[in-house]
Parts: structure tokens; C-alpha cells; sequence
């Protein structure tokens, strides 16, 4: 699936990056950029970054959100990878843990997270690891895409999957509960899908948090009173949505 919503979609337009470079235009990117906002210099801004390959290396956090708020969707992060040479080939191995007609898809750390969610929700499981090489690589994943939903934001980016929030409501029954969502960088362009799809299921959110990326120093203050889609953002002591939907669901 070439989706907005995907890794694969911004590699077809790096692929044709000559014809859509950054436009030096007034910087739609620069309030969305977490190093600028936390350091208020331009030269740690996406604007920052295309002058200076070098500073990107060091410092940009490769979080998307500059190409998601670009008019042509400028693909900084890839050209930050590869200036880095750390850009892995997007391809994995994967592990079936539980067949099902629909597949959660996680990376292989949170498999036990993924457990107790689908034993909630009656989805099969497949875990990712990434693999850095095609050399390495154990297996492609082969599943149609439309059997997967993605457990985590990175996934969902890289896979072009849905996200599990977007299609939660096909699940559950009607949840009835209010809350504070923190959305991750990568499921931003999700924004639209994720509300509706929550609200389809009684979730109501009375406050979106878009502006915190997990990735900058002391974000876990911040998310304190948010349920989160990240599950890395559990390092910093974040609750995690799915926790409370496994408590919820069924009751
Ligand atoms: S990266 Fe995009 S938003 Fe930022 S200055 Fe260039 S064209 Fe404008
Ligand atoms: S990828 Fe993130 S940290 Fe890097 S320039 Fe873009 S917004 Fe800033």
C-alpha cells in the first residue's frame, strides 16, 4: 500500500526529489520541527538541516514532522539516513505468534504487550524484527496488507498499515470514556482516522497533545496526564492507550 500515511510513499518521492526540492519557502516545517522548538535556532530547524547536512546528521531526530507540514512533502529524514548511511533497507523478518484472520503487527520487543491486546480484540499476531540487510533478512512479509494492523506508529509507517486506533472500532462496543491523547510524529497524518475511528467506539477526546515528541529531553513531564499511541513513550513513565482499551474492553 502506497499510502500518504507510509515510509514506501515518501521513498517514491525521494526517488523524484529533483523535481520537488525544498522550496526555501517560509518554513511551513520550522514550528513543527521538536529541536527548533526546543531551541529556538534556526540552524537546528529543517531549514537548518538542508543548508547543513552535517548538523542533521547530529542533531535531527528523524521524527518526519517537517515532510508531514511541507508543501512538497520534503523528505528530510531520508536525506538525513542516507547522509548518515545508517538507511536501513525497510524490510524485516517476521514471526507468526498467533494466527488470525487479521494480524496485529508489533516489533518482536512488545510481543507480550501485543499478547494480552489481541487476546482482547480476537486478532492473530506477527512480530517484526528489523533487518538491516536484504543479506540477513530471515523472510519478507508476504501477508496481504490488508490482514495487518500495525501495533506501533512505526510499523504502521513503514508496513503503510493501519494503525490499530483506526480501525479499533470494529472490535469493541461502545467504550464510553473521555481522555487526553498525545499522537506520535508518525501517525500525525492520521489525526482524521484516529478521532473517528475512536469516537465510532465511545472514546471521546477532549484534548489532543500533537506538539511533544518523545524523542526530546524531559517529554515525560508533559505526557503525564495523556494516554499515548507510542510505546516507546513508556520510557518516560507515559500510560499507553491499549492499556486502558484491555481494561475497558469487555467490561
Ligand atoms: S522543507 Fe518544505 S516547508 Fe520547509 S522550507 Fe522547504 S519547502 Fe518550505
Ligand atoms: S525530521 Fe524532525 S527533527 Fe528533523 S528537521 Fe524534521 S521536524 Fe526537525
Amino acid at each position: 500500500m502506497t499510502n500518504r500515511y507510509s515510509y514506501q510513499y515518501y521513498q517514491k518521492r525521494f526517488q523524484s526529489f529533483s523535481e520537488a526540492p525544498c522550496l526555501y519557502c517560509p518554513g511551513n516545517c520550522i514550528t513543527s520541527c521538536p529541536t527548533f522548538t526546543q531551541t529556538r535556532n534556526t540552524l537546528y530547524s529543517p531549514l537548518g538541516y538542508t543548508r547543513s547536512l552535517d548538523i542533521a546528521v547530529d542533531k535531527c531526530l528523524k521524527c518526519w514532522r517537517c515532510t508531514f507540514s511541507c508543501p512538497v512533502e520534503y523528505p528530510l529524514s531520508i536525506l538525513v539516513e542516507r547522509a548518515a548511511e545508517r538507511c536501513r533497507e525497510k524490510c524485516f523478518g517476521y514471526v507468526i505468534i498467533k494466527d488470525g484472520g487479521k494480524y496485529l503487527v508489533g516489533e518482536l520487543e512488545y510481543v507480550n504487550r501485543m499478547k494480552v491486546f489481541s487476546e482482547k480484540v480476537g486478532l492473530g499476531i506477527v512480530a517484526l524484527d528489523y533487518v538491516s540487510s536484504l543479506e540477513n533478512r530471515d523472510s519478507s512479509v508476504s501477508m496481504e496488507e490488508k490482514d495487518m494492523i500495525g501495533y506501533s506508529p512505526e510499523v504502521s509507517f513503514l508496513l503503510g498499515v493501519p494503525h490499530y486506533t483506526e480501525v479499533i472500532y470494529e472490535f469493541t462496543g461502545n467504550l464510553d470514556i473521555t481522555i487526553k491523547l498525545h499522537l506520535p510524529c508518525l501517525l500525525l497524518p492520521r489525526e482524521t482516522e484516529i478521532l473517528s475511528s475512536l469516537e465510532k467506539t465511545g472514546v471521546t477526546v477532549e484534548e489532543i497533545v500533537k506538539d511533544v515528541c518523545i524523542r526530546i529531553e524531559n517529554t515525560g513531564e508533559k505526557l503525564k496526564d495523556l494516554y499515548t499511541l507510542c510505546p516507546r513513550a513508556l520510557e518516560t513513565g507515559a500510560k499507553l492507550l491499549d492499556d486502558l482499551l484491555i481494561q475497558l474492553i469487555g467490561t
